[in-house]
């Protein structure tokens, strides 16, 4: 089943079930200085839950463009090593708004859980036998261990007690903030692994890093509670149901093949990086990260300038300029780009894409400008990280290259440290890590300094806001501190 055919059957199935099938919001948030891109379907509805907004629909179903770059939720080093977190994604999400016991068009766990299985066994007919659950049993409030016991009931009436899993708080427990609405949720993964792979590791653990091939597809939250200033849950008198699925990882289920970048969701993209650096996927690892990195990472930029976000030097604008230079330094390194090549990838990703989100088509000339031009420019500070280094060399009396000149063309030419250790390797010369890792930490401990001092002073209201710069490819995602005055 094609990708195109995946989306349109989840939105259909849920329309069939009375749910207004709404757009995507932007990827950019633009109005809300707690978080500077949506990373869940859920954001574009969040006054809903706080109960600000009235909702005009009750049922409600998308396919939202997400990105988890920054905050609660950063993927970006995962990007590439593994092959089912990206950058950009879409998530797939079904809606109920306010269920008050039975009264309007509002609906809870029963329906959401039944619809879900209904949906991925009857009309997308995943074997039952390779899905897994989970149920959250631990501390909510207080010490006292809770058990959904209502999900565990639907559950047992679905599917056998060992397909089952429990999970704490830390994976199963869905909340917003500190305070405000909250809940248990149920999670729905897959096991790809090959009977040979499961006689070796017999049973499932649904954390998925336990195994690259048990996967997480599906995420169902039940907000029935409100959790108070003072820590304590209270029962929300309306409850509501926010789900979350993969689309990339549900294509890569519905598609038998066992990596998102083997869907055709990035194949075609695929197939073009092989043609423009003339290399294979699948001929070595760094090779295959790297490409699995452009083709996540041309996705996340093109995106974000079809919202309107351009690369900069502040705020949103330089975490997507990051991104793209990550992208750009693994071809360089990897694939041996040293010409702009990114802005080749946008034609592609339009035709694959462009049709459900006609923005990318609408935008494709300004992205394709934009992503050359920054292609342009970074290959040129790459090329004078060169020179600098080639005089750093020519100052060096051994064959070992102090930590601290790396640091500075690290620091201040953006010079990347693993291409500088690669070429210093290729030259015969070998690199001070100690002395680069002192250098950066002095420079880290500086900068919590700094944001210690003004802690006292300002309060930072999110999560997101609080990232501090601390390297090149150890954070990317240098998000400017947004700072408010305590009133
Ligand atoms: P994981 O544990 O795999 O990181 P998650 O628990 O962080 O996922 P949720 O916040 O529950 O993810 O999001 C709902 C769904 O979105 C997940 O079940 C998964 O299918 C998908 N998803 C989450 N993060 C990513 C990502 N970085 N790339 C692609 N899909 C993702
Ligand atoms: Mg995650
Ligand atoms: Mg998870
Ligand atoms: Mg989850």
């Amino acid at each position: 089943m094609k990708s195109q055919e995946i989306r349109a059957r989840f939105l259909d199935f849920f329309k069939k079930k009375g749910h207004q099938i709404v757009p995507s919001a932007p990827m950019v948030i633009k109005d809300d200085p707690t978080l500077m891109f949506t990373n869940a379907g859920m954001n574009q509805f969040k006054e809903f839950f706080l109960g600000n907004t009235v909702p005009k629909y009750q049922r409600v179903a998308d396919t939202q463009k997400c990105l988890r770059v920054s905050g609660k939720h950063n993927d970006l080093e995962e990007v590439g090593k593994d092959t089912y977190h990206h950058t950009m994604f879409e998530m797939l999400g079904n809606w109920s708004f306010g269920d008050a016991h039975g009264r309007g068009d509002g609906y809870f766990k029963k329906e959401a859980i039944h619809w879900a299985w209904e949906l991925l066994t009857e009309v997308f007919k995943i074997d039952r036998e390779s899905l897994f659950v989970s149920v959250f049993e631990g501390s909510t409030d207080s010490d006292q261990l809770e058990l959904d016991q209502e999900a565990m009931d639907i559950w047992k009436g679905i599917v056998s007690e060992d397909k089952i899993i429990l999970g704490d708080k830390k994976d199963n427990f869905w909340e917003m903030g500190d305070q405000g609405p909250c809940g248990p949720c149920s999670e729905i993964h897959v096991d790809l692994r090959t009977p040979e792979e499961k006689a070796k590791v017999p049973g499932v653990s649904l954390v998925n890093k336990d195994h690259p091939l048990v996967v997480e597809i599906w995420n169902l939250v039940f907000m029935q509670y409100n959790r108070k200033a003072n820590g304590k849950l209270e029962a929300l008198p309306a409850k509501h149901v926010d789900t979350g699925m993969g689309f990339e990882r549900l294509c890569m289920v519905l598609q038998g093949v066992k990596s998102n970048y083997d869907t055709d969701v990035f194949t075609p993209i695929i197939r073009e990086i092989e043609t423009i650096v003339n290399s294979k996927y699948g001929k070595d690892e760094p090779s295959n990260i790297a490409i699995r990195v452009i083709a996540d990472h041309i996705r996340a930029v093109a995106f974000s300038i079809s919202d309107g976000q351009l690369p900069s030097n502040t705020g949103a604008g330089y975490v997507i300029r990051r991104i793209l230079r990550r992208a750009i330094r693994y071809g360089f390194t990897f694939l041996g780009a040293k010409e702009p090549f990114m802005f080749r990838l946008v034609k592609v990703l339009v035709d694959t894409m462009g049709e459900t989100f006609p923005e990318l088509r609408e935008q494709r000339q300004l992205i394709e400008n934009v992503v050359r031009e920054e292609e342009h420019s970074f290959l040129k500070t790459l090329d004078q990280g060169l020179v600098l280094l080639d005089s750093v060399l020519a100052n060096t009396p051994g064959k070992e290259v102090d930590g601290r000149k790396a640091f500075e063309l690290y620091d201040t030419y953006g010079f990347p440290i693993d291409l500088t250790a690669l070429i210093l390797g290729e030259r015969g010369y070998s690199l001070d890590e100690k002395g680069f890792h002192a250098a950066m930490k002095k420079q880290k401990d500086r900068s919590k300094a700094a944001s210690q001092v003004s802690k006292e002073d300002w309060v930072i209201l999110a999560d997101d806001l609080e990232q501090e710069f601390v390297g090149y490819d150890l954070l990317e995602t240098h998000v400017k501190l947004v700072k408010y005055r305590k009133v």
